[in-house]
């Protein structure tokens, strides 16, 4: 958690910057999803949860157009540019996500002044905690702030999905920025892609004796590339022959009928997506009256429908949740949009040790860069700090 102090020093440093004082401070976390993989843009069910790790923003709108941003990651020094001419496309590295936010917020009638930010994260780069998001979802809460703007969280949400996919060009859904900005402590967000409906579900891992252990393989993943343009064309593939909208619409009882209408591999594709929809139904149920210590069947099913049927998953993604399973966690799934990334591990806490130490030493057995863990808890989603 942030304490003042840590606010102050990046206000300072923000101060010495740009050689004025800032506006405010803004907090988006990233998110971990606890289940509901590849369901969100077939218009069904996911369940994030916002974590306690964040991107925190220290922002001042100008009198101008110009835009100068700096990260406290990296030596890439001040990034400069101009939203009179920032349009999709243009912008390099992390600068597209603010003038990104920017832009959506353009386009959507508010007059959106040039600033100066001061970006500080800890959640981890392309681990598939969706970094990219906690940025935008922290400069759009501040610029919906000091705008005056003042949409509600839904529209943030899609002004975000329009800064992701026509900005930055990345054909993402929904879950991420709703976790970012939707979430709440000690809650998971059952989030219904279909009409943005959310309820927050209690996940306390702690009171049941349990952590939830990320385990960050190191292997880059890519929304962009094929793979998952591959997956979604199989869904839209299956939705058409089967005559509805989206999978959503498809329950576990029409997979029999589908398979005598479906190629092998759309039968698949399908098959992941209408159970794991039906998973994240389960999970809720279960969580509201087992508790967490009761879905750990749920997320091992899961990971194996992303493995066989979806395929998305990898060799270091499935020796992660095979040592984790191995060693105690009570239920293990990679998370995120596959191909990399990141693998949870729901664990009792007299086991984390254990767990922990398998998968490093597993890893090196097998030759795979060390892998990165660390446990997360579900925590309050975007919020001003100062
Ligand atoms: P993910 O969102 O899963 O972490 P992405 O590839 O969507 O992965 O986003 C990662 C990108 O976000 C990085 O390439 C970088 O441009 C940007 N980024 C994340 N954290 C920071 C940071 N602290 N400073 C600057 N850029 C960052
Ligand atoms: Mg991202």
């Amino acid at each position: 958690m942030t304490t003042t102090t840590e606010t102050g020093v990046l206000a300072a440093r923000f101060q010495e910057t740009f050689d004025a004082a800032a506006d405010g401070v803004w907090q988006a976390p990233g998110r971990v999803n606890l289940i509901g993989e590849h369901t969100d843009y077939n218009e069904g069910f996911v369940l994030p949860f916002a974590i306690d790790k964040t991107a925190k923003v220290v922002l001042r709108v100008r009198d101008d157009s110009r835009v100068r941003m700096l990260s406290t990651f990296g030596g890439h020094g001040v990034v400069e540019a101009d939203l009179a001419d920032s349009e999709p496309g243009s912008g390099e590295g992390w600068s597209r996500y603010p003038l990104g936010v920017a832009w959506a917020l353009k386009e959507r009638g508010i007059e959106v002044p040039g600033f100066d930010l001061l970006l500080d994260s800890d959640v981890p780069s392309g681990a598939g905690l969706s970094s990219s998001h906690a940025i935008e979802c922290a400069v759009i809460s501040a610029l919906n702030e000091l705008t005056g703007a003042g949409f509600a969280a839904e529209d943030l949400v899609l002004a975000t999905q329009r800064a992701e996919n026509v900005f930055v060009g990345a054909p993402t859904g929904i879950m991420d920025q709703s976790a970012s900005l939707r979430g709440s402590k000690g809650h998971a967000v059952f989030l219904d892609c279909r009409d943005q409906h959310v309820e927050l579900v209690p996940f306390d891992a702690e009171a049941s004796g349990l952590v939830l252990l990320v385990i960050d393989t190191k292997v880059s993943h890519s929304h962009a590339d094929g793979g998952y343009a591959s997956r979604r064309a199989s869904c839209e593939l299956g939705a058409g022959i089967l005559g509805v909208k989206a999978l959503r619409d498809v329950g576990v009882e029409r997979l029999e009928e589908a398979s005598g209408l479906l190629d092998e591999t759309t039968l698949r594709r399908v098959r992941h997506v209408v159970t794991e929809n039906d998973r994240v139904l389960q999970t809720v149920e279960v969580l509201g009256t087992e508790g967490p210590a009761a879905i750990g069947t749920l997320l091992d099913a899961s990971h194996v429908s992303m493995r066989d049927d979806f395929e998305i998953s990898c060799p270091e993604l499935d020796l992660a949740v095979d040592t984790s399973r191995a060693n105690g966690a009570i239920g293990a799934r990679m998370t995120g949009g596959g191909f990399g990334g990141s693998a949870i591990a729901l664990t009792p806490v007299g086991q984390e040790q254990q767990v922990r130490d398998a998968v490093v030493r597993s890893f090196a057995k097998a030759g795979f860069t060390a892998p990165d863990i660390f446990t997360v808890t579900p925590a309050a989603g975007a919020l001003r700090l100062a």
